[in-house]
């Protein structure tokens, strides 16, 4: 069967950057189960598994708008220490989640100069293209339950209780 919307897709995936990295990697583990056409995955790589089929082996290359989009300079701000109130010593590299009116939003401390801390809020990938190699491994039908969920169950995706 083809990968079609409502497809379970499992995948075995290495992504690299542009400098050729390994930024992340299936290799050594089991595959990745996602959901096809639900944007569980970024969106250039969705695009290229469509209509293709177990046992497919593709290199696909993804500019950042279709992976984790292009960098935003309005998701860096600048923030008082005070609103830091509990973390202790607030240093660089710090990770929080920050209420927005968008909802809550991953941030990284990217600097703290006197008592003004510098927060950004771009996904770590934001502004890099993003090279996958990827091999389907099974291309199956979602079942009604995984459909009402929105993802996968089993092995490679989620596990109930
Ligand atoms: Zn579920």
């Amino acid at each position: 069967m083809q990968v079609a919307r409502d497809s379970v897709v499992s995948i075995h995936y290495t992504l690299t950057n542009a400098e050729g990295e390994v930024l992340d990697s299936s290799s050594g583990g089991e595959p990745l189960a996602y959901l096809h056409g639900g944007g569980n995955i970024v969106t250039g790589l969705e695009e290229a598994l469509e209509g293709k089929s177990a046992g497919d082996k593709l290199a696909v290359a993804v500019p950042a708008e279709k992976a984790y989009g292009t960098h935003d300079a309005s998701l860096i701000q600048q923030v008082p220490k005070r609103a830091f109130q509990g973390v202790g010593e607030v240093k660089a590299g710090m990770r929080f989640t920050a209420q927005t009116e968008q909802g809550p939003r991953q941030v990284v401390v990217t600097r703290v100069a006197g008592d003004m801390v510098t927060v950004d809020g771009n996904h770590p990938l934001a502004g890099q293209a993003l090279n996958f190699d990827v091999q389907i491994t099974e291309v199956r039908a979602a079942t009604a339950e995984e459909l009402t969920h929105g993802h996968v169950h089993g092995p490679g995706g989620h596990h109930h209780d």
